[in-house]
C-alpha cells in the first residue's frame, strides 16, 4: 500500500477517534484531501482508496488535474480552499462543487451572476479572517455580519458555510470557537476548519470539514523557498 494510502486510514481512525472523544455523531465531519501541488499519479492512490472528498487551491492547477480524474475516478466532491480571482469565477463555478473562499463583495456578485447564467449547484462558504492577520485573505470578524446579509441577498441559500486559517502560531483553539459562533449566529450548518497540525483540535470544536493535505501526501515545497 502506498504511503498516502497508509496515512489517509491513519487520519481517518484519527478524526474517528476526536469525533468519539466529542460524542459528535459518526459521520459529522467530512475529511477533504488537500492535494494541491500534488500531480495525478500521487492523488490516484488515494482516489482508488475511496477518498471521493478532495481540495485545491488554484483554479488553473485543478483545471489541469481534475476533469481527466473524475473521469476515470468517477464522481467527486472538489472544494476551491484558496483566494478566487474575478475573471476565474466561470471556470471555478464550473470545475468545483464548493467555493470556500468567499470574501469580498465584488466576488459576490460576481459569482451570483455566474450562477444565475448557468443554473450551477455551486455551494459557497464565508472565508473569515478570524486572526485579523493583514496578509490574508477573509472577511474581519467586525465586518462578518454587513457581509453576510450582503452576501444572503445576492447568493442566497448557495451559502452553507464558513472558513477559517487561524494565524500559524497561535492557539487555533479560540479561532474555532469564534467561527463556530458567527456560524450559529447565521443558522450556517457547514464549518470549514482545521488542517493536519489541529484537525483534532477542530472536530473537538464542531468543524464539519477539516482539510488535510500534508499529514496525508507528505511534505509540499515551502512557498518561502521558490525564488521568484
Ligand atoms: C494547504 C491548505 C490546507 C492543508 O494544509 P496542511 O497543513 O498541508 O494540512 C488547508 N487549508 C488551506 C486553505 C490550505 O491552503
Amino acid at each position: 500500500m502506498s504511503d498516502s494510502v497508509l496515512a489517509l486510514h491513519a487520519i481517518q481512525t484519527r478524526i474517528a477517534e476526536a469525533i468519539t472523544a466529542a460524542h459528535r455523531a459518526r459521520n459529522a465531519v467530512q475529511l477533504i484531501a488537500v492535494s494541491k501541488t500534488f500531480e495525478a499519479v500521487k492523488i490516484e492512490p488515494v482516489l482508488t482508496a475511496g477518498q471521493k472528498v478532495f481540495g485545491e487551491n488554484r483554479v488553473q492547477e485543478a483545471q489541469q488535474k481534475w476533469p481527466q480524474l473524475r473521469q476515470q475516478y468517477g464522481v467527486v466532491d472538489l472544494h476551491l480552499i484558496g483566494p478566487l480571482q474575478t475573471n476565474k469565477v466561470k471556470e471555478a463555478v464550473a470545475l468545483f462543487d464548493v467555493i470556500q473562499t468567499v470574501d469580498r463583495p465584488k466576488l459576490v456578485s460576481a459569482l451570483a451572476r455566474e450562477v444565475q447564467k448557468t443554473g450551477a449547484k455551486t455551494q459557497f462558504y464565508i472565508q473569515v479572517n478570524t486572526g485579523r492577520e493583514p496578509q490574508k485573505a477573509g472577511v474581519l470578524p467586525e465586518d462578518f455580519e454587513n457581509f453576510m446579509a450582503a452576501a444572503k441577498t445576492e447568493l442566497g441559500n448557495h451559502i452553507v458555510g464558513l472558513m477559517c486559517i487561524p494565524p500559524a502560531h497561535e492557539d487555533p483553539r479560540p479561532h474555532f470557537q469564534l467561527l463556530r459562533a458567527m456560524a450559529e449566529a447565521q443558522n450556517i450548518s457547514c464549518l470549514s476548519m482545521g488542517m493536519s497540525a489541529d484537525f483534532e483540535i477542530a472536530v473537538a470544536e464542531g468543524a464539519t470539514h477539516v482539510r488535510v493535505g500534508s499529514a496525508i501526501f507528505g511534505s509540499r515545497p515551502k512557498p518561502e523557498a521558490i525564488v521568484i
